[in-house]
């Protein structure tokens, strides 16, 4: 088996494992890509006997040959060893006839935490000599947390967080500029999201601010396109279905099938590369919200981002362009990477491409997608909560109902992937099951009484969080962003020790 990765536009390219965590993606704007992933699976029966950690293992010496099995195991026992407030790491909790898979036990209540405890640890085996990393993430909310505090007090290594001013969450916010480490800065900008997102992407290409920095620092991504964070994801499609087996609901080797809430394609991909790797899935139930462009894909085979963006109550899907299912048109297309770059040239050029009937089959043969208005997701989370007592997020819910409405059709085992403590969306969640406080701006009482009347527990992280001192106060227009990136590189690495090196 050949042991590089190439891009999902030009299957020349060949590059380590380490080297692809370090670029994040290829020069030619693909994304790295495992060539044949299938032909070499895992070993089904011994990954049922193995725990999260040693399925974590197995998983990544497959998919990051170049790493030694010392750092692979060193990095995975950092990542998943106290952090998470689950010894299951990610736990599956039986509700009705489904079951749930709770990706939100790590230290910032997010389905991120799993990928971005594991990315920073990897990173540290990528980073040779005195190189150091400076990691740009502009958030909408989840992400940043999670990559702060996965990056936080790392050596050579330091991360800069910009979210949009007013635009994330009162809680998001909270735990964002409440982050300690020496290494971490967090900054509000003048403009929404989109302004964040592009700005950064104009640092990662200015090449003068590159020569500037000097040729110790690299500027590197915390996004779901890096393979550092998409490859953890994986681990937990085994671990769960692991889990159906132990407790009796499936026989080793009886296929399952797995609903996931989705925004940049990174979660349910990783799923499918568990199939690949001999996981007996039947299909994936692709969720989205309002923002359907995936789903309207499904039924035509054209993609198409020319249409009005909803804020929803499912933030974190609030996406029109899915970054990572381009990795799944380069598996379905036969890893015909001339054709991806052709439909990606395209999407840039029209904001739309359309698929070949051949490839939309093979699509379909393994996905369906469907998606959840906003009225939906606050019904589902209102009738789950009736019938079980089982209180879901609104990402959570989202996928719910897409499962609801597939399982009408298939009555396989099925797993609901659920991305976010309820706590964490706390407005929405209270208009489904506490009405009466739902346009309260008192976000910690609301949650104090959301516990009692749910019985469902507040996450520690998300408790404390309203009594740490604020550490992170800029306010800082898009104009001035690339400047914050100088100085702070020039303060994260260069004041501590004093030492200058250009
Ligand atoms: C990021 C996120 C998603 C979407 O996951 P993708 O990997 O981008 O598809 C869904 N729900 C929540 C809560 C998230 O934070």
């Amino acid at each position: 088996m050949n042991k590089n990765y190439t891009s999902t536009r030009n299957n020349s390219v060949s590059i380590s494992a380490k080297e692809a965590i370090k670029k994040g993606f290829a020069d030619d704007k693909g994304l790295f890509v495992y060539p044949n992933l299938g032909n070499d699976q895992l070993d089904l029966k011994t990954i049922l006997t193995l725990d999260y950690q040693s399925i974590a293992k197995t998983v990544l010496a497959k998919l990051l040959p170049d790493f030694s099995q010392s750092e692979i195991n060193e990095s995975v026992d950092h990542a998943y060893s106290s952090t998470f407030d689950s010894t299951k790491i990610t736990p599956v909790v039986d509700v009705d006839n489904f079951h749930v898979l709770e990706l939100f036990h790590g230290p910032t209540s997010a389905f991120k935490d799993v990928g971005l405890q594991l990315l920073p640890q990897l990173m540290k085996h990528v980073l040779t000599d005195n190189s150091k990393v400076m990691i740009l993430t502009a958030t909408s909310g989840d992400t940043g947390k999670a990559a702060l505090e996965g990056f936080k007090d790392l050596e050579n290594m330091g991360i800069i967080v910009f979210y949009p001013d007013g635009g994330v969450s009162k809680i998001q916010k909270l735990q964002m500029v409440t982050t300690g480490g020496h290494n971490t800065r967090v900054a509000a900008i003048k403009g929404n999201f989109d302004d964040a997102q592009t700005n950064v992407k104009l640092i990662f290409n200015d090449n003068t601010l590159k020569g500037q920095l000097g040729s110790a620092v690299s500027l590197s991504s915390a996004n779901s396109i890096n393979i550092g964070r998409l490859i953890p994801q994986v681990v937990y499609y085994f671990d769960s279905y692991k889990q159906l087996v132990q407790n009796g609901t499936v026989k080793a080797g009886d296929p399952v099938n797995f609903t996931v809430p989705t925004g940049n394609f990174g979660d349910v991909l990783a799923g499918y590369y568990a199939k690949l790797l001999g996981l007996p899935v039947k299909k994936f139930v692709v969720a989205c919200n309002e923002n359907n462009v995936l789903a309207n894909f499904f039924e035509n085979g054209v993609y198409d981002r020319n249409r009005p963006f909803f804020q929803t109550v499912a933030p974190s899907m609030d996406i029109q362009i899915s970054s990572n299912f381009e990795r799944l048109l380069y598996y379905k297309s036969g890893e015909d990477s001339a054709y991806v770059k052709q439909l990606m040239d395209d999407l840039e050029t029209t904001g739309k491409y359309q698929v070949s009937k051949e490839v939309l089959d093979a699509i379909q043969a393994d996905f369906y997608c469907g998606y959840s208005t906003d009225q939906e997701i606050e019904a589902a989370i209102k009738s789950v909560y009736e019938k079980t007592g089982y209180l879901m997020d609104p990402h959570t819910a989202a996928g719910y109902k897409v499962m609801r409405d597939y399982q009408k059709l298939d009555d396989t085992p099925m797993i609901l992937l659920s991305t976010a403590s309820p706590y964490k969306f706390v407005k929405a969640v209270a208009a489904a099951v506490l009405p009466e406080e739902a346009d309260s701006d008192d976000v910690l009482q609301t949650m104090k009484d959301l516990t009692t009347k749910t019985k469902a527990p507040i996450p520690e992280n998300l408790q404390k969080v309203w009594e740490l001192p604020v550490k992170h106060e800029s306010i800082i227009q898009k104009s001035e962003m690339e400047n914050y990136v100088k100085e702070q590189v020039e303060a994260v690495f260069y004041d501590k020790d004093q030492s200058s090196s250009n």
